[in-house]
């Protein structure tokens, strides 16, 4: 098959839809792979290390859009994209199409086939193709808190780990999934004071057997939740309740009980926040301040660190690229229900029900 890989054109994206060392593994099974010129570059991966991995550099995105037939990327696809797409080419990328319904529209025109990264399901009926993501974001949430503690950034001035003879920072991590699973481990990594809620006790289970005595684990209720906050140098809000909002859990009124100079980044931001007084933010301008709490919610935290997240995410997307691009699609989603659930889009129809449902298409 002709694999194809344009450089990612949305604002601030530098990830890329294959790494050298997946353009390899797939010319070594016998495919043929395109990459457009530069598409590398914000992960530091050069065209000659492409090259030197078998693949063949084509200058746009053009030849890949006209003669590709599997699309590999990273987000959905621009307008400019779309208007690309051709029947019977198969677009393997994340999509996020139930909010979108001009990208949904173009894609059902253009007789593309796509497969949403993010409705792949795994053994567990969990989302393994989101998860790298939300455990970049996790591990980075600390990292971003850390920073804006510092007192050029408005925070109170507090190093996490604290010194010998000074006791260290006290973090709360509001949701002990994916990501806030992952921000505990950066953040007792660092030697801060941990704790984490939830409200599923399954969970608690899991997150108190793993981390024994480094982190403490309390229910998630409103009293629970006020008392942490009051307490913290810096929370961090990490819940999900999937297909919903997220809840507004922290309001403005608790912030006045918070020390000055406290920190919340709120990872949940991009399912609208967890805390009443939250707003989307970007890399370039991170935090803002409310009621003297520094406030970071950036809605794309993984684009920061475009390396790391472009290795993650080849990590769990290249198996299913290299088994339809061995079985075809089809027969790759007959093998396996979990990637079947990636189908969106296919044959100028809605074929995710969720997206059907919410845009009001026919499944
Ligand atoms: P997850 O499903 O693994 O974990 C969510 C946790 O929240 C669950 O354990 C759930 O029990 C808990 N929860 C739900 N309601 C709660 C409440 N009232 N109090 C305490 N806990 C509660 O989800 P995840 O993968 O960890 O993702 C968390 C959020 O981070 C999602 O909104 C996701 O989209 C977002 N995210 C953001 C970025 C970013 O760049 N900002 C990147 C990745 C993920």
């Amino acid at each position: 098959m002709r694999i194809g890989c344009p450089k990612e054109i949305k604002n601030h994206e530098y990830r890329v839809g294959l790494t050298p060392e997946s353009a390899r593994e797939l010319a070594v099974n016998g495919h043929e792979v395109w990459i457009e010129s530069g598409a590398g570059l914000g992960i530091g991966a050069t065209d000659e290390e492409y090259r030197a991995a078998r693949a063949t550099i084509v200058d746009g995105p053009d030849p890949i859009f006209a003669d590709c037939e599997m699309v590999v990327k990273v987000k959905e696809p621009q307008a400019v994209e779309r208007a690309k797409l051709r029947e019977g080419q198969l677009l393997y990328t994340y999509l996020h199409l139930a909010p979108d319904p001009e990208q949904t529209a173009d894609l059902v025109k253009s007789g593309v086939t796509a497969i949403a990264y993010e409705t792949v399901t795994g053994p567990d009926g969990l989302l393994p193709l989101l998860k790298p993501m939300s455990q970049v974001a996790g591990r980075m949430s600390i990292q971003a808190g850390a920073a804006a503690l510092q007192k050029e950034h408005g925070g109170r001035g507090v190093l996490l780990g604290g010194v010998p003879g000074v006791m260290p920072g006290k973090v709360v991590v509001i949701g002990g999934g994916v990501v806030g699973f992952n921000a505990a481990q950066m953040a007792v990594g660092l030697g801060g004071q941990v704790s984490i809620l939830d409200r599923n006790p399954e969970v608690l289970d899991k997150v108190g057997t793993f981390f024994e005595n480094r982190a403490s684990t309390r229910f998630s209720n409103r009293s629970n939740l006020h008392e942490a906050v009051a307490e913290a140098d810096l929370v961090i809000g990490a819940v999900l309740i999937p297909g919903a909002a997220a809840p507004k859990l922290i309001t403005r009124e608790m912030l006045s009980d918070m020390k000055p100079g406290a920190v919340l980044v709120d990872v949940a931001i991009d399912q609208g926040g967890c805390f009443e007084t939250s707003k989307a933010t970007t890399h370039a301008d991170p935090t803002y301040i409310v009621d003297n709490i520094v406030h970071y919610c950036v809605a794309n935290m993984p684009g920061a660190v475009a390396r790391t997240s472009t290795y993650a995410l080849n990590n769990v997307t290249l198996p299913h690229a290299l088994r339809m691009a061995r079985d075809g699609w089809k027969e790759a989603m007959r093998r396996d229900p979990h990637l079947a659930e990636g189908l969106n889009i296919h044959a100028g129809g809605v074929t995710y029900q969720a997206v059907a449902e919410e845009l009001g298409y026919d499944h």
